[in-house]
Parts: C-alpha cells; structure tokens; sequence
C-alpha cells in the first residue's frame, strides 16, 4: 500500500526510506507473497502506471517493517517482546474484494447505503480520498463519487474472523479477540519454538495472506497497550516492532490522544494545562492528573504514559453483552411496525448468542427517538437463554410498558447481557416445548449456515426482506412516512 511518507519498494525489494526519523524500514522476507492483495492494495488510481501489453507484472507492494530505534534489538529486549496486536487491514473493505475481484483496486465503501446510513469500511483507496470509518455515507460519497459503496455482509465476515483466529491458533492460544479484525497474542510461550517476536509476526502476516488472501498489520511490544499503538503506526500491511528499552522513544513524542482512554473531554482538560504529547503527560505529578481527570483515570494516564501496562492477554475474553440494532431511514410511530423490528433484533441477537455458544439473563430494549432522547428499559431472567422467542417476548414487554403511543422512533435495539457459556444448566432448564423449540431454531441456524442469511426467517419477518446485509433495501420498499421531527 502506498501512502505518503511510507517507505516505497523498487522491484528488487530493496528500497528503503525510512517513514519517521529513528525508525528504519527492513527488508520482509514474505513481500513475495503480495500476489492477489498486492493489486488490491491500493496503489491509489492515479499513481497506477499501465502495464506492458501480454505480458503479467509482479507487483510488489512495500510491506512495511519497522523496528522503532532501527535494528538490531539486544537479546534483552527480545525477551520482554512477548504481546502482538494484530489487525486486519479494511476487513469489511478487503472481505468484500476477496468475494468480487472486480472491486480491487477500487474506492469501497461498505456500511447503509441509505440516506442515514454511515461507514463500516472503507477501502485505503477510498481513505485517499478522505473517507473514514463511522463517516456518514452521504458524506463519504461526497469526497470520493466514484466509490462503490456495499452493504455490510457480516456472516461471510464472520466466517473470514473465525478463519483467522484459527491462524493465529497455531502460534499460541493465548489469543484476546477484541473484535472480529482484531486480537491480542501473547507469544511469550511460542518463543522457544517459533523464534522471537519478529519472526512470530511475519510468518502470522505470511499464514494469514495465505489463508485468507487477507492482509493484516501486526504490533509487537512488551504489552497490550503499548503494542495496540503499534499495530496502528504499522497501518497498512506493516509489522511494527516496539522494543521494551525503546519504549518511551516511541511513546512520549506521540499527541496525548495516544494513550487509551483519553476522549475529547480529557484531551481538553489535558490541553487546557499545556499538555499535548504523552511525554509532557508522563512529566506531570500523578496528583496533578489526578485532581485533573478523576482518581481512577489519572492514575492510569500516570501509568501508560511511562509505558506501563499490565493487563493479561485474557484468552476469548466473554463478550459482556450481545446486541443489534436498527436505525431507521424515516422514524417509525406505528406500533406494530416497531414490534417487527423488536423481533428482527431479537432472532439476530438470538442468533449471534448461539453462534457464539453463548447465552444471557438480561435482556435489553433501546429505543432512540426522533430528537436524539435514548432510553434503555431492561429485565432479567431467571435462567440464562439463547433463544430468540424469549428474548422477543421480553423486549416486546419492555417496549409494551413504554405506553408510547405514537411517538416516532429512530432507533430501535436488543441486546443480551449477562453472558454465561451455554452449557448444562440451560439444557436442564428447558421443558419438552424449549427442547423442540430449541432444537428448531438451531436447525434454522444450520440451515442458515449452509445457504445463507436468507434462507429462514421467521413467518412474521417474510414481508420484507430480511437479514442484516439488506436492511437498506428492506428500509428503501418501506413506505416513508411524514416525520413528525426530523433532527
Ligand atoms: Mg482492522
């Protein structure tokens, strides 16, 4: 991928250019292996040069390897070089290529193609352009009118993560998902048997390109926090190394917003005392940031800006809660519609928990109205459950004793939380009815699995077209109706 500043890579593989001062690009050994992302990878339109008639070119992407203080790392180092965070690059965007080849090289966009819709993905070439994550859609059709925007396909996304957390299964199994693109490794155990921590990275970079034709940056440091910075300097398709003793060389140069936890609210109270960078963080009294930003907050700014992290890489930390949600592209008022959306969320939300083998005991109803008020109405169960029926009913009360009326709504939600595995206990539970009913909604799962998301639904979902991949079209047959307020 090129980007401004990025090293470049000559057809040799011998380029160097370093991207920032005390850091040096590396020769990487698996830039051979770019062949089907290397195109996609984003040489920007119009930095392409044609290729020669008849005749198939290589090219070679500038896979970026950087070692903060350059080469060579002292064995000391290596030692405490035990945490990657790895992410993969444009998931959504790169996901969407590998399923149509024709949109490589191409601006992408993936996230509601409706008048509210917002961004999800957004291709590197797209990014050139300006185009973010969590943009509005509208917005980022503005910066880049030639980007193909897509729905969100999030089964095949799904499947694509569970292939490669199986990737990063064969180096350690002390893997932390923190989302479907991203997990933290702890590899200090693999060391011995797969070399240090470089070598761990490139080769998981290697496996997972050929595994699932996906590129992934991968951060190396002494920790999480320290190396989920890393993995968002080496963006993209980069492995970026921070050695424990070089740690602060790294981290106090970077703005404050760098240190994890600190929002828009604490940067202004930060800056309000002239601290910009985490070194000048780092260079306040801990009371100071204390008194600044509440005990519990300064005393981890305290801590990070030096560098220091202890959290443990918790393996497939449970999810605290499972959810879904609708916005809508006009408000909804009538009662009945909303209770359609109420089971829409409540068959997903039933469906993620047993995809995750997971179930819950509290049961959430969000609603949004037209002027932005949110409101959350919850209950627990006695027993956890996966089950899609039970989750509809009480959020269907919940929603019941609002008494709303025709109040329009803008966003409706279900969520599950209470998180437990699915095991024994459920199974006990459940009397002759849950058993069958249990067992139909996992062979509609199955069936799901096999031919896709549109394959069942419930009867009371069949007027319109269900899954999540189509909400956008779904909301577009809908009638629109007047908005009362239209924020
Ligand atoms: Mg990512």
């Amino acid at each position: 991928m090129l980007t401004p500043g990025r090293g470049d890579r000559d057809a040799t593989g011998s380029t160097v250019r370093p991207r920032a001062p005390a850091q040096c690009l590396t020769e990487h050994p698996f830039s051979q292996h770019s062949g089907a992302m290397g195109e996609r990878a984003g040489l920007p339109e119009q930095r392409r040069r044609p290729r020669p008639a008849g005749k198939r070119v290589q090219r070679l992407r500038p896979t970026g390897e950087v070692v903060v203080g350059g080469l060579p790392i002292d064995p000391a180092d290596d030692e405490g070089l035990g945490i990657l965070h790895a992410d993969l690059d444009a998931f959504y965007a790169s996901v969407e290529v590998l399923k149509d080849p024709s949109l490589r090289g191409r601006p992408l966009l993936v996230g509601g193609t409706g008048s509210r819709g917002v961004v999800t993905s957004a291709s590197y070439e797209a990014r050139a352009d300006g185009c973010r994550n969590a943009m509005p859609m509208a917005q980022a059709r503005r910066l880049c009118p030639r980007a193909v925007a897509v729905p969100p396909d999030f089964a095949t996304y799904r499947d694509y993560s569970r292939r490669v957390l199986r990737v990063f299964n064969g180096v350690t199994p002390l893997i932390e998902p923190l989302a479907l693109d991203e997990a933290f490794l702890d590899v200090r155990g693999a060391r011995r048997l797969l070399g240090g921590a470089i070598e761990i990275g490139r080769s998981l970079r290697a496996r997972v390109r050929e595994e699932t034709g996906l590129a992934v940056t991968v951060g190396a440091a002494g920790n999480k926090f320290l190396a989920k910075l890393a993995s968002t300097r080496g963006k993209p398709e980069g492995l970026f190394v921070v050695p424990p003793s070089r740690a602060l060389d790294f981290l106090h140069p970077l703005p404050a917003e760098a240190l994890w936890g600190v929002g828009p609210a604490a940067l202004t109270a930060l800056a309000r005392y002239g601290l910009r960078t985490v070194g000048d963080v780092a260079r306040t009294p801990r009371e100071t940031l204390e008194q600044l930003l509440g005990a519990a907050a300064g005393a981890q700014l305290a801590e990070l800006a030096w560098g220091r992290d202890d959290r443990p890489v918790v393996p497939f930390e449970a999810a605290k809660s499972v959810g879904s949600e609708e916005t809508f592209a006009s408000d909804l008022d009538d009662p009945d519609q909303l209770r359609r959306e109420v089971l829409r969320c409540a068959v997903r939300v039933g469906r993620r928990l047993r995809e995750s083998g997971l179930a819950g005991r509290t049961v959430t109803l969000k609603l949004r109205f037209a002027d932005f008020r949110t409101m959350t109405r919850s209950r627990t169960l006695a027993a956890a459950s996966d089950n899609d029926t039970e989750i509809y009913e009480v959020a269907r009360d919940l929603l019941a004793r609002l008494r709303l009326g025709r109040v329009p709504v803008r966003l409706v939600g279900v969520s599950m939380s209470n998180l437990a595995g699915r095991d024994a206990p459920l199974q006990l539970r459940l009397g002759e009815e849950g058993v069958a009913w249990a067992a139909a909604v996992r062979a509609a799962d199955a069936v799901r699995a096999r031919f896709g998301e549109r394959a069942v639904d419930r009867a009371s979902l069949a007027g319109d077209r269900p899954g999540e991949a189509f909400e956008e079209a779904r909301d577009a047959l809908r009638p629109r109706r007047d908005r009362l307020v239209d924020p």
